[in-house]
């Protein structure tokens, strides 16, 4: 199983309906040693949300904040931004400043 196949799997119901997702609707928007960002979105609700995976010492850390955004422009913010140790809190204000 690739690692980010795994990953997902911690991100099993969209957090707005509790629908089980169908993982056919995630993208991959970013990679990289320890961290997943993902665009998952919700074949219920059609809801989109950002999956931010982080892996730790401590294991596992997943966190989905919902979007409006698409997955294209989602990858364009994402692009635009190298991705540092704030790039989720950056994220999330973004976000909510929108
Ligand atoms: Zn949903």
């Amino acid at each position: 199983m690739r690692e980010q196949e795994h990953n997902l799997k911690n991100l099993t119901k969209c957090p707005l309906c509790k629908a089980k997702y169908d993982h056919s609707g995630a993208f991959v928007l970013q990679e990289n040693n320890s961290r997943t960002v993902f665009h998952l979105t919700c074949s219920e609700c059609q809801s989109a949300v950002l999956a931010f995976v982080t892996e730790s010492k401590q294991g596992v850390v997943s966190l989905a904040v919902a979007t409006d955004l698409s997955s294209k422009e989602a990858r364009v913010i994402l692009g635009k931004n190298a991705i540092g140790k704030d790039d989720v809190l950056e994220m999330y204000k973004y976000l909510n400043n929108k």
